[in-house]
């Protein structure tokens, strides 16, 4: 069955969620279903990020000609610092029919909404708050007071769960991965999303019903 088009999906969840271990894991298992996009952002890379691989990591004037060149598809501030959805790729992408993975913060995700309606909007979450400060201290990459303003932000961003359409549990990885990996692909069978699909089946169908 041909796919009508690749579905556009913004992950979003708490700093420490472990939402990047499971895209991460979910592009390695399906390496040809999905593609992940790859944010501008104006912070510096942790030990170990690359530039042009976790980030494209920018100053914020190169920041700044990227929005008045319009190459992004939203941006967003968080904690100090800006990120965004640089447009080529994503476009490209889903032309190409591939399952394309935003993994943003809220205020972008609401905008990618809001600019493509059809977007599926993914929430993970650790089984608690105190799961979540756990891992953030565990992650060890971060000062004290960055992990404190990771939580305040994951406090107000827990304000807005209510706009996504699905929460996913990250507890166990291995399960959450086939569980986004699942609510992906189901995605797919909406009849909305097969407009193309049931009209050549029709004009079939109405052929036969002539008897031609
Ligand atoms: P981190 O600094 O931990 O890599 O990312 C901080 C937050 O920025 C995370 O919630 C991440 O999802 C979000 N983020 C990463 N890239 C983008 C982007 O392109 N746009 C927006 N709005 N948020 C982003």
């Amino acid at each position: 069955m041909d796919r009508e088009k690749g579905i556009l999906t913004v992950v979003s969840g708490f700093s420490g969620s472990g939402k990047g271990t499971i895209m991460n894991r979910l592009l390695e298992e399906h390496p040809d279903t999905y593609a992940l996009s790859i944010s501008a952002t104006t912070r510096a890379p942790r030990p170990g990020e690359r530039h042009g691989k976790e980030y494209f990591f920018v100053s914020k004037e190169e920041f700044e000609s990227m929005i008045d060149r319009q190459e992004l598809i939203e941006y967003a501030q968080y904690v100090n610092h800006f990120y965004g959805t640089p447009k080529e790729y994503v476009s490209q992408q889903l032309g190409l029919g591939k399952d394309v993975i935003l993994e943003i913060e809220i205020q972008g995700a609401l905008k990618v909404k809001e600019a493509f309606p059809d977007t599926l909007l993914l929430f993970v979450t650790p089984p608690s708050a105190e799961e979540l400060k756990r891992r953030l201290l565990g992650r060890g990459t971060e000062e004290a007071s960055v992990v404190a303003s990771r939580l305040g932000r994951a406090w107000q961003e827990a304000q807005g769960v209510e706009a996504y359409d699905y929460l996913v549990v990250n507890d166990q990885l291995e399960e959450c991965v086939q569980e986004v990996h699942g609510i992906i692909q189901n995605e797919h069978a909406r009849v909305a999303r097969n407009g193309s699909l049931i009209e050549t089946i029709r004009a079939g169908l109405l052929a036969f019903a002539k008897g031609e």
